[in-house]
């Protein structure tokens, strides 16, 4: 069971609001911080341990800036993350550059930066070579095809577009060396939003039997071991959340017996999660416009979809706190719906909630990561503000929100130049 509160009371948000009209995003640096420290304490033991933050799961410059004081590096997938991840201050090898379909211009601004580029295919080899050069450093990602059964979210490794197959892995650790590389990293990243212990351990010791034979065959001794992201978060409340002290100590077994034992100890141990690092302690704060009663009762609300879409694509849950009416029973039940004309716009479909008032707070939980990010513009929805709440409880703005003219911006209409 987790306990879903949320960081402030119905008075502070009300503050908050004052300034920061709803809807916005809310993220607890208090909560982020310590559970990084956890992460790193847990996996104390993992030489060079690492988490490289998917700057994908919720990307902020603020956000970016408190976990790089905590010790993460960043996972990038696309130009824009690792220009932002510049402008904060993250160099060289701090920055890992995990994309797929990459264009050249991509590989060559991964390389000016100086980050370790993982590669999807063989073939990108040559890409990178003529994009780029061979890279001192290279790493590829691994798809264990039919070793491995996905899950829900990413799907079953076989049907994957990710990565390079089995039967091609230890070739292209060969070839990469041929061409001038001289150091190595192997990564995988089989699921998402994984909530079974055992899946990390599983995947620890695919990639470690895998690095002795890749050593076995080339005499390539990789030196960074990346276990991917996906560890899963508790959106329920009766979800329990991964025993990283657990998966922590059955991968050092893991690591004793196939690393050190093959004489290839070192190797670094890195992660590249984004949703368990912000998941948690991120909240879509939004205030009720309008209850309705029709064949089923509605709660609308200034959010919609397109500011947290996972609950109308993937039918996500997240739960729901009603500010200042935590202690009443749940004994009314609501679609809470936004205001988009598609009526998959449900951020909850059937939920007990206590009874709802136009006016009231509604705050979503476990939109830390994913949330914000995968926002949208469709029916000219303006996108929200993010907001850091600080130790002190006062909130600071890290992003404002979309006004009528960003939204313009873009467009050109009938008369006026086209500026290019
Ligand atoms: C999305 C993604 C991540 C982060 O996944 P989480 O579920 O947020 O931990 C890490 N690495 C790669 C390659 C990804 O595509």
């Amino acid at each position: 069971m987790s306990e879903k509160k949320i960081p402030v009371t119905k008075e502070d948000l009300e503050n908050i609001a004052l300034e920061h009209p709803t809807p916005f995003y809310l993220y607890d640096e208090k909560a982020i911080r310590e559970n990084v420290r956890n992460f790193y304490k847990a996996f104390s033991w993992a030489p060079g341990f690492k988490n490289y933050f998917a700057v994908k799961a919720c990307p902020n410059p603020a956000v970016l800036q408190m976990l790089k004081e905590e010790g993460c590096g960043v996972d990038c997938s696309s130009l824009p993350e690792l220009l932002m991840s510049e402008k904060v201050g993250f160099k060289g090898e701090e920055i890992m550059f995990t994309s797929n379909d990459t264009p050249p211009e991509e590989f060559a601004e991964a390389a000016r930066l100086g980050a370790v580029i993982n590669l999807d295919d063989i073939s990108h080899v040559n890409t990178l070579e003529q994009s780029a050069g061979i890279q001192e450093m290279v790493s590829f990602r691994y798809n264990p095809g039919d070793l491995r059964s996905g899950n829900v979210l990413i799907g079953d490794p076989q049907e994957a577009k990710y990565g390079v197959p089995r039967d091609k892995i230890i070739e292209a650790y060969r070839l990469a060396g041929e061409k001038g590389a001289r150091r190595f990293g192997l990564h995988t990243m089989v699921a998402s939003n994984e909530l079974e212990d055992s899946y990390f351990v599983e995947t620890a010791c695919m990639l470690f039997e895998l690095a002795v034979n890749i050593y076995r065959e080339t005499g390539i001794n990789v030196e960074l071991i990346n276990l991917g992201g996906g560890i899963g978060i508790p959106y329920r409340p009766e979800d329990k959340p991964v025993d990283l002290n657990w998966v922590s100590k059955e991968m050092k077994e893991l690591y004793n017996r196939f690393i050190v034992k093959e004489g290839l100890d070192p190797v670094n141990i890195v992660f590249e999660c984004g949703r368990m690092i912000t998941g948690p302690y991120g909240y879509l704060v939004s205030r009720v416009r309008h209850v309705t009663h029709k064949y089923k009762d509605y709660v609308g609300l200034d959010a919609c979809m397109a500011n947290l879409m996972r609950p109308g694509i993937y039918g996500a849950y997240h739960h729901i706190t009603v500010p200042g009416k935590e202690h009443l029973s749940r004994d009314y039940y609501y679609d809470v719906t936004g205001s988009l004309c598609e009526n998959i716009d449900k951020f909850a479909v059937d939920r007990p909630l206590p009874e709802i008032e136009p006016g009231d707070l509604l705050v979503m939980h476990d939109a830390g990561a994913h949330g914000y990010a995968m926002g949208f513009n469709y029916n000219g929805k303006l996108r929200s503000a993010e907001l850091l709440l600080k130790e002190d409880r006062s909130a600071q703005l890290i992003r404002r929100a979309e006004t009528i003219d960003d939204y313009f911006t873009t467009l050109r209409f009938s008369g006026a130049p086209v500026s290019l």
